[in-house]
């Protein structure tokens, strides 16, 4: 990460010390992680989640309560985490933010009990943490789902299939979604071990750039009552205030990947020469990468004040989040793909930085709400807004 922007009025002086002992921590512990985790992205998922709740840093997924460092999650924390994760390691910035994503609903809805149970453990990273959420049926159209929790004696009985789910087969315990009732939005939230009878990982998917991923197959499962997050009906609130807290962050780990991209370009252009001359002093090269420059610092802009509205409770709701996350992953797309440009053919041999990083940005614009999705609510927004000054005029 550059220093440039904790200079900005969105930071106070605890997110500077952060910044600064995590940089120094990424730059000591994550080199030479690339070839592993392509060989086995599991045992290097596991290992990265010890080592980063051992150093701390899982610290800033929970609450102060149970073993975090604030009092509520600091949206400005975990977004310059994972700037900075994501710049060393795609994998190290997975773990980190699955902590997140799947211990949040916990840290939000769950009962007093279960937060202690739970969270603690995700902090020192001795739980993996999953939310699952999407259905083979149910993306971007969550009101979709069909997973459905029937109430038994002391508890529920959970059946149907969850897909694309993020550490499937290293998880402790998943939060799962499920339809209690007829309305579209009847959903209910529930935490179920990993152990659980009935609950089986049916597939693991291969991806793009590694990242541990499966498909859950709930025939049966039973869950106790005292699993369930917030009131029956209350799945659908959990999951967009779980989401809400974490798009700005998919923006920042979308920083991440750009930055280093544009740093390995400047890098690589000053060193080449072409036609006599270094490739960074013919003005196209320039061209290329003052855009490079500015799309990551228009990004920035968006993910930090995002975050910051966040903590600050200074937002518009979700535009904002949206905003970022949608900014940030498509220029972060065409800002690696000039960084491959700038490399010409080291730019596509396998294993290279530069060609990592292509495949490692791509599932941002899809996980956690697609660019197509933010785009309709920050569309909306757009709208209603216009419509009101006009009433208000
Ligand atoms: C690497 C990775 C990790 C993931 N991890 C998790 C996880 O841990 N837990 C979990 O629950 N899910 C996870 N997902 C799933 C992810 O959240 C979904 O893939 C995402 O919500 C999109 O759903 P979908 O794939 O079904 O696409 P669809 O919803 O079928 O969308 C297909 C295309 O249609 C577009 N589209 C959909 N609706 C509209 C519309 N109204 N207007 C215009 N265009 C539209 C979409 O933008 C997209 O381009 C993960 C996905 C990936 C790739």
């Amino acid at each position: 990460m550059d220093l440039y922007p904790l200079r900005w009025p969105f930071f106070d002086a605890h997110h500077r010390a952060l910044a600064e002992d995590l940089r120094a921590w990424a730059a000591r512990e994550l080199g030479g992680l690339a070839e592993r985790e392509e060989l086995d992205p599991d045992g290097v998922a596991r290992e990265l989640v010890r080592r980063l709740g051992e150093a701390g840093w899982l610290r800033y997924c929970v609450p102060a309560a149970y073993g975090g460092v604030h009092a509520r999650v600091d949206v400005r924390s975990l977004c310059l985490a994972r700037e900075i994760l994501a710049y060393h390691s795609g994998l190290a910035d997975f773990a980190f933010a699955m902590q997140g994503l799947g211990s949040l609903p916990i840290a939000l809805f769950g009962s007093e009990e279960l937060r202690a149970r739970y969270l603690p453990a995700v902090a020192r990273g001795e739980r993996i943490a999953a939310f699952a959420l999407s259905e083979p049926q149910a993306g971007s159209d969550v009101a979709a789902i069909q997973t459905a929790a029937r109430r038994v004696q002391d508890g529920y009985e959970l059946v149907g299939t969850k897909t694309w789910i993020s550490n499937a087969g290293l998880a402790h315990q998943y939060v799962v979604f499920a339809r209690t009732g007829p309305g579209k939005e009847d959903l209910t939230a529930f935490v179920v071990d990993a152990h659980a009878q009935g609950l089986r990982v049916s597939s693991r998917i291969r991806t793009l750039s590694p990242h541990p991923l499966g498909t859950l197959t709930l025939d049966g499962c039973r869950v106790p009552a005292t699993h369930r997050l917030g009131e029956e009906g209350e799945g659908y609130a959990v999951a967009m205030r779980t989401l809400d807290t974490f798009r700005a962050t998919v923006g920042a780990a979308a920083v991440g990947f750009a930055r280093r991209a544009l740093d390995e370009a400047v890098r690589h252009s000053r060193q080449r020469v072409a036609f006599g001359q270094a490739l960074s002093d013919f003005q196209l090269a320039r061209w290329k990468l003052a855009w490079m420059a500015t799309e990551v610092e228009a990004s920035e802009l968006l993910v930090y004040r995002a975050a910051w509205a966040h903590d600050c409770d200074a937002g518009r709701g979700p535009q904002d989040s949206s905003m970022a996350k949608l900014y940030a992953t498509e220029a972060a797309q065409r800002v690696v793909d000039e960084a491959v440009q700038l490399h010409g053919a080291w730019g596509v041999v396998a294993g290279s930085t530069a060609e990592r990083l292509y495949r490692d940005v791509r599932a941002l614009r899809i996980y956690e709400g697609t660019s197509e999705i933010q785009a309709l609510v920050v569309g909306r927004q757009v709208v209603r807004e216009s419509a009101r000054q006009e009433v208000a005029r």
